[in-house]
């Protein structure tokens, strides 16, 4: 068989044209504050998609673009300006940060209620019992991908590959949520292809390109593929082995133009949530 192509871009335009729709009918000034400390080329592309996706949604964006030597004082002292600023809804800081500023520190003075990204603690924690604000992006955007199939992931084998806090750990959670029976995977896993070859829904968030092979899936499984890595010859590719796993799956997103996108619409969604949270408590 041959998959059925998840359009990352069509899906997230649609949710980019809701919360546009958002904030032009309920009149909403909302802005959110983007910080890039350094000069890395790929950070540089995904802050310029946002600000891009903000101008469009008809939220103000704040860019803070700062040299890499910025010191970790510096920065706090960013971020509690950003705090107090009632212009600024919400507060994203791009990681990876230089290796000299410590990221948990940074992430945990951000406020809760500005955590657009949903990477403070007290954010996970509430992830962790079902009772959140802010989805975190990536995750939330690959339920998108899930529910625009049409396939209840209640009750289905749902396998994750990878288990950072950004994705891995909390696309389990969501997942979880929705009665999936979930399996997550990582570098220690034993049989790993045969327990993603079992799954109904299989997450790669790996980091590796082509790492997920047909032989790793099983025959109709939808396939959400979150990696994005730069081949030798420039081109971007995820962690699934596109070619032959799209002759064996049932739906599959692509890269480009799957995941990608989707955490960006996530994070203007979860921009409207911190406006209301701040403005309507
Ligand atoms: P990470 O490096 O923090 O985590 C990778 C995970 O993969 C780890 O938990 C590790 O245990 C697991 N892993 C590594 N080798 C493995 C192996 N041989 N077998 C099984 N598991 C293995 O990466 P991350 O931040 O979770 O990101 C994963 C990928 O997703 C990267 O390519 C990243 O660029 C991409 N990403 C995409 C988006 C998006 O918007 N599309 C957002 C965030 C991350």
């Amino acid at each position: 068989m041959s998959a059925k192509i998840i359009d990352g871009k069509a899906i997230s335009a649609n949710v980019k044209e809701q919360v546009k729709a958002e904030v032009e009918r309920d009149k909403l000034d909302i802005g959110l504050a983007v910080v890039i400390v350094g000069d890395d080329p790929a950070s540089r592309v995904y802050v310029n998609n946002k600000k891009k996706a903000c101008e469009f949604c008809g939220i103000k964006s704040y860019e803070y673009a700062l040299p890499a030597e910025t010191s970790e004082e510096q920065l706090l002292e960013l971020v509690d300006t950003l705090n107090a600023d009632k212009k600024v809804n919400g507060i994203l800081v791009q990681l990876p940060l230089p290796d000299h500023i410590n990221e948990k520190k940074i992430i945990e003075r951000i406020s809760r209620d500005k955590d657009v990204d949903a990477f403070h603690e007290s954010n996970v924690g509430r992830i962790m019992i079902g009772n959140f604000a802010f989805l975190p992006c990536t995750p939330a955007g690959c339920m998108e991908l899930i529910h625009s199939t049409g396939i209840d992931v209640s009750g289905k084998n749902c396998v994750v590959i990878g288990r950072s806090n950004i994705v891995g750990k909390p696309m389990a959670m969501l997942l979880l949520h929705e009665n999936g029976t979930v399996t997550i995977c990582h570098s220690k896993t034993k049989n790993l292809a045969e327990v993603c070859a079992a799954a109904d829904i299989l997450v790669a968030a790996v980091g590796r390109a082509n790492f997920v092979t047909a032989d790793m899936v099983k025959e109709g499984a939808v396939v959400i593929d979150v990696g994005i890595n730069r081949l030798e010859n420039g081109k971007l590719c995820g962690d699934v082995k596109f070619d032959e796993v799209s002759e064996k799956a049932g739906y599959i997103t692509p890269v480009p133009g799957g995941v990608g996108p989707m955490t960006i619409a996530m994070l203007m969604r979860n921009t409207v949530t911190a406006w209301r949270i701040q403005n309507e408590k």
